[in-house]
């Protein structure tokens, strides 16, 4: 009868996910490092080493193609995925720019790359609206397609002028978000970051581990950052403001943990869509409903893929094509689930593989896809 409440008081002090079983370890615990467990599970397996349609990476980040060797060793890379197109999202301005347009078109690659530009929205005051446009137009008639992608820095830590920081939807900006829309080209931002980094690092957190390795992900510090909350507020009044400007929400807007969120924000603004880089974990943790989503939005949905990895592409034919369960994803730190495919039907990977970028972005080349 003595042991009883003994035990109780031992249960009393133990973090809740342990109190709620029944039994302690008798051994050390492994960290969540050490613990890998090999899974003992069988069942069908279908890597997908080429896209089943050529695809078109609206998230590339290859190295800057500016040397025959690069591009070739790109091109290489691209051929075994079955990528038809790179958007070089690396985003780059003036010569920069011209440079590797010109060495892309010198190694016979041209039909394989467009560039976008970026903007330098560092420092923006009085009429810094008015010379970014300027420069915007300038590229453009250089050749650049678009414009991104814009880093999470705006609205994160980019400073104006008279110190502050930049907002999002700051008026000064209004002229190149409608020069945008004038010249028909997308403009691809990336907004703050899993929400879970703007969250205290506790045991609860679901991204422990990826906040542990980089101390720079961490923004949780409220008086050096604005919240999660506050810079979806900011985007959304930007998206707001400008209807007729075509948005390419990088990371589905950080919002693939709550779906549903995502598709009021579709259905509020149908200018804008969603880049599905960087966030497998997410899709491949739902894929049922994930694939309702993206039946229902998928005029909506980019293909990308952020860094160049050519190894990890072939996850995300797996989890779009397969209906395989249960397999690992490729980084340990974004997630310490397993995937699943989401089967999406023919038509719809056609979209978001090629056919919306082709819509989105003007003068895509178009030979190599389907007609
Ligand atoms: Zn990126």
């Amino acid at each position: 009868m003595r042991r009883i409440p003994l035990i109780a008081a031992a249960l009393s002090v133990l973090p809740a996910s342990l109190a709620c079983q029944d039994r302690r370890p008798t051994l050390p615990p492994p960290s969540i490092v050490e613990y890998q467990p090999r899974s003992t599970l069988v069942v069908p397996e279908n890597p997908v080493p080429r896209a089943k349609f050529p695809a078109v990476d609206f998230h590339g980040h290859p190295p800057s193609l500016d040397d025959p060797a690069t591009i070739e060793r790109v091109v290489a890379a691209m051929d075994e995925l079955n990528l038809q197109v790179i958007v070089q999202a690396r985003g780059s301005s003036g010569s920069r720019l011209t440079r590797q347009i010109e060495a892309v078109r010198a190694a016979g690659h041209a039909d394989r790359f467009v560039f976008f530009t970026t903007l330098n929205l560092r420092d923006v005051g009085p009429g810094s609206g008015a010379r970014i446009a300027a420069q915007l137009e300038e590229d453009v008639r250089a050749g650049a397609v678009g414009i991104g992608e814009i880093g999470k820095q705006f609205g994160l830590t980019t400073r104006k002028a008279d110190g502050t920081r930049l907002q999002l939807d700051d008026p000064e900006l209004d002229i190149v978000w409608e020069t945008a829309a004038r010249l028909g080209i997308p403009v691809f931002v990336h907004t703050a970051d899993p929400a879970e980094f703007f969250q205290p690092l506790d045991y609860e957190n679901e991204r422990w581990l990826e906040l542990a390795i980089f101390p720079n992900r961490r923004f949780f510090d409220r008086a050096r950052f604005p919240s999660f909350e506050e810079l979806m507020a900011e985007r959304d009044r930007m998206l707001a403001k400008h209807p007729n400007t075509t948005w390419v929400l990088a990371h589905m807007g950080w919002h693939t943990q709550d779906l549903a969120r995502l598709g009021d924000l579709f259905d509020r603004f149908p200018n804008v869509h969603g880049e599905v880089g960087a966030v497998l974990y997410d899709l491949g943790r739902q894929p049922r409903f994930a694939r309702d989503f993206f039946v229902r939005y998928q005029d909506r949905i980019l293909f990308g893929k952020d860094s160049f990895q050519p190894d990890e592409y072939p996850y995300y034919w797996r989890v779009f094509e397969t209906e395989d369960e249960y397999f690992d994803y490729y980084r340990g730190y974004h997630a310490f689930w397993k995937l699943y495919g989401m089967g999406l039907p023919d038509d719809v990977l056609r979209k978001v593989y090629y056919a919306n970028a082709l819509r989105i972005i003007p003068n895509m080349p178009a030979s190599g896809f389907p007609g």
